[in-house]
C-alpha cells in the first residue's frame, strides 16, 4: 500500500498511509506489534467510516468539516479516502469547491500539516535539491499552482496550496490515482494581496509577485527536475493568472505531459454538458451560438474546444470560431477593439460594440450563455427572460465559483425561463421544484474529467495531451448521461457515479493515446479492465 517498508509499533500508527486505526485485524496487530497500543476491539472499515461520520456530523460549517478531514488525512489516509470514495458527492464540496476557497483564504491561519512541495524564488538554481528531498519514490501526477488566480478569489499567494492538495485528493477519490503517487506543488513567487503581506501569520514570501526571467526559471527548473526524477509524470497547471496560464500552456503543451485544467479540463466538461443539452434539444452542436460572460481562461478554453467540436462536424474552422462570442469587463469582444489579449482575438467578430450584456444578447442571439467572469448575480431576471424569448430551450451555464460568485442560482434560471432552461452550474445547487416538476441541476464539475484524463494518460503513459484528447473525454462523458438524467434536466451523471464514469472516460483517453501512437506503455488486451485494475481502492 505504501511505498515505504512495513512499519511496526507506533511507527505504523503514525504513518498515514499504513495506519488502519482500530481496523487493524488481530493478525496484523500481532505481526506489527500493535497489541495494547490501540483499543482492544477490532472495528470493520464500515464501522470506522460511520464513527468518522458521527464526528463530522457534529460540525455545521463546511470549513470546520474540512479541518476535521484534514486532520484525519494526516493520521489515517486510508480512512480519509474510504470516506471520500463512499460519500463523494457529500464530501467533494468540502474537500474542493466551494469550501476549498475558504481553505485557501485561511491557509496560513489554519496551517498544521505540510503536504507537498513549497518551491519559492529562494530555490531558483537549487530546485533539484528540493525535488530530491520529496519523500515520494514514484509520482504519477503533480498539480502545481502559483496561487495567482484561485477560483474566482484572485491572488492568494502561497495560500493557494489548498487547491493542488484538494485537486489531488480528487484524483485519488474519483480516479484512483494512488495517494503516495500524487504531489501538490506551490510556486511561491510572492503575492500582490496587501492583506496577506501585512498579515504576520502569512506563510509565503513577503514581496510583490515576481514576473519575468526569474519566474520563468523557477517554472522551468521545476518541470525539468520533476521529469528527471519521475519520468512520465503528468503535470497539471492549476489556477495560474491569465497571462502565465496561456503562455506556460503553449510553451510546454506539446513537449511534456501536461495540461491546464482551468483552460482545457473545464472546456472538456462544459462541452460534454453542451452535448447533453443537444440530446434534450434534439439539435446539433453546429446549430448553436455561444455567448460567454467572461473572456479568461475558462471562456477561451471552452470556446476553443466548442469551435473544435463544431469544426469536427465538417464546418470550416474559421466559420466555427464565429459560433462563440465573448463579453469581458470592457464589453462585447469585437473586431474593432484594440485592447484585446492574444487569447481573445480568435473570437473578436464583426459586431457592434456594447457594454451592456442584454444588448450583446439581442445582437448576437446566442442559444447558450456561459458565465465565467466570477461576477455574481450577472444573469439577472432580464437576462434570463431575454434568453427565453430568443430560445425555446435556452442553455444557461452559471459556472463561476465559489457559490457566492455564481451568475444566478438554479432556481432563478428555472423560474425566469418558466422551466425551459437547460442549466448547469460551477457550484452545487439543490433540486428545484417548479410548477409540479422537480429539476435536478448538476455541476459542470471539472472532476468528471481531469482525474479521468490523468488516469488515461498515466495508464497509457501518453507522451503529451493533444487538444483532441479533451474532445474525446467530452464525448465519452456525455454518452454516460442517461435518459433518466436528461428527463430531470441533469446534463451530467450523478457525482456518486464518479468512479465508474472515470473508468470509462479514462479508458477512452488511453485508447486515444494508443490509437495516435502517443502511448509508451504496451496496450492491454482489455483497456477498460486495465484502467479499472490500476485504480487504488482504499
Ligand atoms: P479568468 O480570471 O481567467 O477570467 C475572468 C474573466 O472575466 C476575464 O476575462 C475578465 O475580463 C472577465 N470579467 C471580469 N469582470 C467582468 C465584468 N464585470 N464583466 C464581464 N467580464 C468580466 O478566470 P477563469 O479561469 O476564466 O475563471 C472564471 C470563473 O469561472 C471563476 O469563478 C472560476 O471558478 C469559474 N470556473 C468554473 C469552472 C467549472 O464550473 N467547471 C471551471 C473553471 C472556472
Amino acid at each position: 500500500m505504501s511505498q515505504c517498508c512495513k512499519h511496526t509499533g507506533t511507527a505504523a500508527l503514525r504513518c498515514p498511509l499504513q495506519n488502519k486505526g482500530v481496523a487493524f485485524t488481530k493478525e496484523e496487530r500481532e505481526e506489527r506489534g500493535l497489541s495494547g497500543l490501540i483499543p482492544t476491539a477490532v472495528s470493520t472499515d464500515d464501522q470506522q467510516v460511520e464513527r468518522m461520520r458521527e464526528i463530522l456530523g457534529r460540525f455545521e460549517k463546511p470549513i470546520d468539516k474540512a479541518l476535521v478531514l484534514e486532520s484525519l488525512r494526516a493520521t489515517n489516509e486510508r480512512l480519509y479516502f474510504q470516506l471520500l470514495t463512499r460519500y463523494t458527492d457529500e464530501y467533494m464540496p468540502i474537500v474542493y469547491t466551494p469550501t476549498v476557497g475558504e481553505t485557501c483564504q485561511r491557509f496560513s491561519h489554519f496551517f498544521r500539516y505540510p503536504r507537498g512541495l513549497f518551491l519559492s524564488l529562494e530555490h531558483v538554481g537549487h530546485v533539484r535539491e528540493v525535488i530530491e528531498r520529496a519523500p515520494n519514490q514514484e509520482v504519477d501526477v503533480i498539480v502545481v499552482t502559483d496561487g495567482e488566480r484561485i477560483l474566482g478569489l484572485g491572488d492568494q499567494g502561497l495560500n493557494g496550496m489548498g487547491i493542488p492538495v484538494g485537486k489531488l485528493a480528487l484524483y485519488t477519490a474519483c480516479a484512483g490515482i494512488h495517494p503516495a503517487k500524487t504531489l501538490p506543488v506551490v510556486l511561491d513567487v510572492g503575492t500582490n494581496r496587501e492583506e496577506y503581506l501585512n498579515d504576520p501569520l502569512y506563510l509565503g514570501l513577503r514581496q510583490q509577485r515576481c514576473r519575468g526571467p526569474e519566474y520563468d526559471q523557477l517554472v522551468d527548473e521545476f518541470i525539468t527536475e520533476a521529469r528527471r526524477r519521475w519520468p512520465g509524470v503528468l503535470i497539471q497547471f492549476e489556477d495560474f493568472g491569465n497571462s502565465n496560464a496561456f503562455r506556460l500552456l503553449s510553451k510546454y503543451q506539446d513537449k511534456v505531459l501536461c495540461f491546464n485544467d482551468d483552460i482545457q479540463g473545464t472546456a472538456s466538461v462544459v462541452v460534454a454538458g453542451m452535448y447533453s443539452a443537444m440530446r434534450i434539444k434534439k439539435e446539433k452542436i453546429e446549430d448553436q451560438r455561444f455567448l460567454f460572460f467572461g473572456a479568461g481562461e475558462a471562456a477561451c478554453g471552452i470556446a476553443t474546444l466548442l469551435a473544435d467540436a463544431i469544426a469536427s462536424e465538417g464546418v470550416d474552422p474559421a466559420e466555427a470560431l464565429k459560433h462563440c462570442a465573448l463579453f469581458d469587463s470592457k464589453g462585447l469582444v469585437t473586431a474593432q477593439r484594440t485592447d484585446l489579449a492574444a487569447h481573445k482575438k480568435p473570437f473578436a467578430h464583426e459586431l457592434a460594440d456594447t457594454k451592456c450584456f442584454i444588448e450583446a444578447i439581442r445582437q448576437y442571439k446566442p442559444t447558450a450563455i456561459i458565465g465565467v467572469a466570477a461576477q455574481p448575480k450577472t444573469f439577472t431576471k432580464e437576462v434570463l427572460e431575454e434568453m427565453a424569448k430568443l430560445n425555446e430551450r435556452p442553455i444557461i451555464f452559471a459556472l463561476s465559483n465559489p457559490t457566492s460568485r455564481a451568475e444566478c442560482t438554479a432556481e432563478e434560471a428555472y423560474v425566469a425561463t418558466k422551466g425551459k432552461a437547460l442549466f448547469a452550474s460551477g457550484s452545487p445547487f439543490a433540486p428545484v421544484e417548479y410548477e409540479g416538476k422537480t429539476f435536478v441541476p448538476r455541476q459542470g464539475n471539472n472532476s468528471y474529467v481531469f482525474p479521468a484524463l490523468g488516469l488515461g494518460a498515466v495508464v497509457s503513459r501518453s507522451k503529451w495531451m493533444p487538444n483532441e484528447m479533451f474532445l474525446v473525454s467530452a464525448k465519452k462523458l456525455a454518452e454516460l448521461v442517461t435518459e433518466e438524467d436528461l428527463a430531470q434536466g441533469s446534463l451530467y451523471p450523478p457525482l456518486s457515479d464518479i468512479r465508474p464514469v472515470s473508468v470509462k472516460v479514462g479508458a477512452a483517453v488511453a485508447a486515444y493515446a494508443y490509437d495516435k501512437g502517443l502511448a509508451q506503455n504496451e496496450r492491454p488486451a482489455d483497456l477498460e479492465k486495465a484502467v479499472d485494475e490500476f485504480m487504488y481502492r482504499p
